[in-house]
């Protein structure tokens, strides 16, 4: 009998799977797999730290039964969150400007977990801000722990032992290169780290950053706003080791929106925008570095396309934001 305990016991695991279309169409000889973390239970690789970063603040004491769980975020760390709160008993609250979508506060809420809405309007350092009412409540609540996910080394710690060896042994230790976002960056440089010291440092890591965020910017005039979610950073988290790095690629928003949309209507993978612009920077590495039939570039696609629906999948929305042409080119599939 296969029969799971629970449903967190599913989180990690996820498969590897060939892309057969756009770099064929791009020109790359090399095979490029994604690992499709979409099929994590929570439906994103954050899963992953969550379980991670609860594992060990349970172990050095840091949440206690009863004890609750702040943290600001609207995304995937909310959702892995709630999903572990919820598996072991805790009470979650999550602190989120007004700006995020209902539908985004609604998924947390399902999970059990309690929202707490701030104005959009308030930076950071304003008391009402998101970040500073979820520090207050920390403060306030007794046996609160804030996960921090941008400083907690368990998030890169979680990709060290489970992304990390499931590439390595999925690909029968053929991995050459593995490209990933970066955000918090504790994807690349808990997965590089392992992948660099199991292969004795032949693997090289591609990060792949938006065009305005901090990680590829020249100098600090290069740092804007862009419209892809969940990567890019105006800051260095500790999460991130920049070491660990070999290459930086930079995607600008239309062409990440683009890949997105083709790895839909193409491959029959409905990711979200991070996952196209990982891909759209796998396939430019591919062609600038030349690599041929040796090499096995591995992508790491964090989520699902169903929290876009409303944005890159929207044709209205992609048009009103200055994406018009990447309408017309890709409601056309070049198959
Ligand atoms: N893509 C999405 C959609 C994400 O939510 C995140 C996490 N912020 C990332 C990519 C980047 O992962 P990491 O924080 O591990 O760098």
């Amino acid at each position: 009998m296969t029969i799971h305990n629970s449903i967190s016991e599913l989180i990690g695991g996820t498969p590897l799977v060939k892309l057969n279309r756009l770099p064929q169409a791009a020109g790359v000889k090399a095979t490029i797999a994604a690992k499709i973390e979409y099929l994590n239970p929570g439906g994103s690789s954050k899963d992953r730290i969550a379980a991670r970063i609860i594992d060990a603040a349970e172990h050095f004491g840091q949440l206690e039964p009863g004890g609750v769980i702040v943290e600001p975020t609207s995304g995937n760390t909310g959702v892995g969150l709630a999903m572990v709160a919820q598996q072991r008993g805790y009470r979650a609250i999550f602190t989120m400007p007004d700006k995020v979508s209902e539908a985004k506060r609604a998924v947390l809420r399902a999970y059990g977990a309690e929202v707490v809405v701030t104005p959009t309007d308030a930076g950071p350092g304003d008391p009402r801000s998101y970040y500073d009412v979820a520090e207050q409540l920390a403060k306030k609540i007794p046996g609160a722990f804030r996960p921090n996910q941008y400083d907690n080394p368990n998030g890169p710690l979680s990709h060290y032992y489970t992304t990390g060896p499931e590439i390595w042994q999925a690909t029968d230790h053929a991995v050459t290169h593995f490209v990933a976002g970066i955000g918090t960056g504790g994807t690349i440089s808990g997965t590089g780290r392992y992948l660099k010291e199991i292969s004795n440092g032949r693997v090289r890591v591609v990060g792949a950053d938006p065009e305005g965020s901090i990680y590829s910017a020249a100098d600090k005039t290069d740092v804007h706003q862009y419209d892809i979610e969940g990567v890019g950073e105006d800051f260095y988290p500790k999460a991130f080791d920049r070491d660990i790095v070999d290459e930086i690629v930079q995607i600008g928003d239309a062409e990440a929106f683009e890949t997105t949309r083709r790895l839909a209507a193409e491959e029959s993978l409905l990711v979200g925008g991070s996952s196209g612009m990982a891909v759209a920077a796998a396939i430019r590495y591919a062609i600038e570095h030349d690599l041929d039939e040796r090499q096995l570039v591995v992508v790491l696609l964090p989520d699902s396309g169903r929290g876009y629906l409303e944005k890159i999948f929207n044709d209205d929305w992609m048009r009103e934001n200055g994406y018009g042409d990447v309408v017309e080119r890709t409601n056309k599939p070049s198959l």
